[in-house]
C-alpha cells in the first residue's frame, strides 16, 4: 500500500489529476478519492467536467480555469494555497498541463514554495506512442502545430529533420493537411501511426507509412480525436572519406606490415569502396 494513501490531501498543496481521454474505467482509483474529497477543483470546463464529479460525489468548490482566465485565476488559485487550501486542476480529458491548462500553474505553485503533486493518468501522447509500435526509447512531443504560416512551417522543417519519433496533436479538419505536408518534407514512404480515438469504442491506428494513411483519410474523412506518431528521419548517408584520408587508412595498415594489396582488400571493407580503386591509389601515390 502506498504511504500516501489516506493521507490525501495535503493542505496547501496542488494537484494534477489525470482524467480518462475516453473510456471512463481508467479513471484511476486514488484520483477518484483525491476528487471527492479535495477542497477545490479548477477544471478547464466546469460544465464538461461536472458529470464525472457529480458521479464522484465532490463536493469540493469548482472554479474555471482555461486560457482565457488564466491571468485573473493564477493569483486567486495561489492565494487558496496560501490559506492552506487543497487544490485539484483537471483539464476537459488527459493530463493537465500536456497542451492544457496546467503548466503554468504547476510553475507558479512550484515558485510560490507549494508543493506540486502529479496524481498521474492516461495522456493521449503516451497512448499513442506506446501503442505506435515506433521506437519509444526516445521520442519528441510536438503538441499541436501553429495554425499556418512561417512558425508552421519552420516546426514541420524541423519535426522532419528529427532522427527521434515525434508525437503531435491534430485537429479532424486539419489532419490531411498536416499528412500531406508531412509527405512533401519526409517522402511517402516515412513510418506513421496516427491514433483516432484512443481508448474508445472505435480506436484504430492508421499506417505504416504516410502514402497509406493520406489514401486512408481520403476514402474516410476524418472523424474524432486523432494523435499522430511519426517515425524518426533515417540517418543521413555518412559522406564519403576524402582521398587524403583513404591514403591514411592505407599507409597504417602498410605500415602495420601489411600487403598493397592487404591493405586495399581491408580499407575496400571498411569504407565499402572497390579493392581495385584503392590499390590504384597506393599505386598512383607511390609513382608521383
Ligand atoms: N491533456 C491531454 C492529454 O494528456 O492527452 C491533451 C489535450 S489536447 C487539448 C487534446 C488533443 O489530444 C486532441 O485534439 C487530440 O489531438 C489528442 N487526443 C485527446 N484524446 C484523444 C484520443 N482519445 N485519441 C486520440 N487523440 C486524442
Amino acid at each position: 500500500m502506498s504511504p500516501k494513501q489516506g493521507q490525501e490531501p495535503v493542505a496547501g498543496t496542488l494537484y494534477l489529476v489525470g482524467t480518462p481521454i475516453g473510456h471512463l474505467g481508467d479513471l484511476s482509483p486514488r484520483a477518484k478519492a483525491l476528487l471527492s474529497t479535495v477542497d477545490v477543483i479548477a477544471c478547464e470546463d466546469t460544465r464538461h467536467s461536472g458529470q464525472l464529479l457529480s458521479s464522484l460525489n465532490a463536493h469540493g468548490k469548482r472554479l474555471s480555469f482555461h486560457q482565457h482566465n488564466t491571468r485573473t485565476r493564477l493569483p486567486q488559485l495561489l492565494a487558496l494555497l496560501a490559506e492552506d487550501q487543497s487544490l485539484a486542476v483537471i483539464s476537459d480529458a488527459g493530463l493537465p498541463g500536456i497542451s492544457d491548462p496546467g503548466e503554468e500553474l504547476a510553475a507558479a505553485a512550484r515558485s510560490a514554495g507549494h508543493p506540486v503533486i502529479c496524481v498521474p493518468g492516461p495522456c493521449a501522447a503516451t497512448t499513442a506512442l506506446v501503442s505506435s509500435g515506433l521506437p519509444s526509447g526516445r521520442f519528441c512531443f510536438e503538441g499541436f502545430l501553429p495554425a499556418k504560416g512561417r512558425d508552421r512551417n519552420t516546426r514541420l522543417k524541423s519535426i522532419a529533420q528529427e532522427a527521434r519519433t515525434s508525437v503531435l496533436y491534430e485537429g479532424p479538419h486539419r489532419l490531411l493537411q498536416l499528412l500531406e505536408e508531412l509527405e512533401a518534407l519526409c517522402g511517402g514512404d516515412r513510418a506513421i501511426q496516427v491514433a483516432r480515438e484512443l481508448t474508445k469504442r472505435h480506436e484504430q491506428q492508421i499506417g505504416p507509412d504516410i502514402a497509406t494513411a493520406i489514401q486512408h483519410f481520403k476514402a474516410h474523412r476524418p472523424q474524432g480525436e486523432f494523435t499522430v506518431v511519426l517515425g524518426g528521419a533515417p540517418p543521413a548517408p555518412s559522406e564519403a572519406p576524402s582521398q587524403q584520408e583513404l591514403l591514411s587508412l592505407l599507409k597504417a595498415r602498410l605500415n602495420a606490415g601489411s600487403s598493397a594489396r592487404d591493405a586495399a582488400r581491408d580499407v575496400a571493407q571498411e569504407t565499402g569502396l572497390s579493392k581495385r580503386e584503392l590499390y590504384g591509389l597506393l599505386h598512383q601515390q607511390g609513382s608521383d
